[in-house]
């Protein structure tokens, strides 16, 4: 009997040490706030993309392929998504629990915008990104749009997932990923629920945008791009090049251009100048916020504060 309460004791005192989840890494900033939902106090999920780069095209550095290397379960959007993690991923033990979410949640994919009004999609780093071995990658990512991650209703999705597969990791955890899971699908709702309030009033009003990713939120909340500007970030576009998109622009009687950061303000201004379309910087990945449980609720509250101000 004393022996039963010394086990019981020793069982309890070590209990908060034992709870610690280990070896969770996240590729992208929404990725992880979604699995730091899941996870709660139970442990910390290791961040790949931390600064405010885009995730398309990126590289990754020795310090982040390090991260990797304690990893137990990882996860991210797709393998055509984030091509800068095929090598690393394929080095990696195989006991190791790769979770693609697009692939593991079962979302359907969009097909990528790139006719008519809809201009090829080219992202910074893509040009050596095509030297390297992911070239097959590259082709099929041209027709699916990846962005799965803005639209709440992908987002509940892809929480199911991350609890299945961190249960499956960590068994013990599996009562508290559940609930807390349950509670992040909770606020997932809650948000649906405001953005709609928020979009509401600017439904059907046409707008173009630099970088094509709000296809899953457009389609979400009844929302009207019409077209978009292939611009390179890095390249003052030549004086031809601005006619033609500010022809663009009034052709297509946008209220709205939305630019993303790694477009200079003053690539932007060049474009509008002359013309009746307001701008705004849109964030598709949470460039500016914090990472961490709050930052996807962040994330998409402020793209649709920032189109229903332009657009209203
Ligand atoms: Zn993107």
């Amino acid at each position: 009997m004393k022996k039963l309460l010394w086990a019981a004791l020793i069982l309890f005192a070590s209990s908060p040490a034992m709870a610690e989840v280990e070896g969770v890494v996240s590729s992208i900033k929404p990725i992880h706030s979604l699995v730091e939902n899941v996870l709660g106090d139970s442990g910390k999920s290791a961040l790949i993309v931390t600064g405010n780069q885009s995730p398309h095209g990126y590289h990754l550095r020795p310090s982040e392929v390090k991260k990797l290397s304690t990893a137990r379960v990882v996860f991210y959007i797709d393998d055509d998504f984030e091509t800068f993690l095929v090598k690393p991923l394929s080095n990696l033990d195989k006991n190791v629990v790769r979770v693609p979410l697009v692939k593991a949640a079962g979302i359907p994919l969009l097909e990528a915008r790139t006719s008519g009004t809809w201009e090829a999609h080219i992202h910074a780093g893509e040009e050596d990104a095509k030297h390297d071995e992911h070239e097959e990658n590259d082709e099929h990512h041209a027709h699916e749009d990846m962005h799965v991650w803005l639209a709440p209703e992908n987002a509940i999705q892809m929480v199911g997932a991350i609890e299945k597969a961190l249960s499956e990791t960590y068994p013990a955890q599996a009562k508290t990923f559940h609930a807390n899971a349950a509670h992040t699908i909770k606020k997932l709702n809650a948000l649906d629920k405001k953005l709609r309030t928020t979009l509401k009033p600017v439904e059907g009003k046409p707008y173009i945008v630099f970088h094509d990713a709000f296809q899953y939120f457009e389609k979400a909340y009844g929302l009207t791009s019409v077209g978009s500007i292939t611009l390179s970030p890095e390249q003052a576009p030549s004086a031809k090049r601005i006619k033609e998109v500010r022809a663009k622009v009034s052709g297509l009687k946008a209220v709205c251009v939305f630019s993303e950061a790694q477009f200079s303000k003053r690539l932007v201004d060049s474009v509008m100048e002359g013309s009746t379309a307001k701008s705004r910087v849109l964030d598709e990945h949470g460039a500016n916020i914090q990472p961490g449980k709050d930052l996807y609720f962040i994330l998409l509250s402020r793209i649709a504060e920032r189109m229903e101000s332009c657009l209203k």
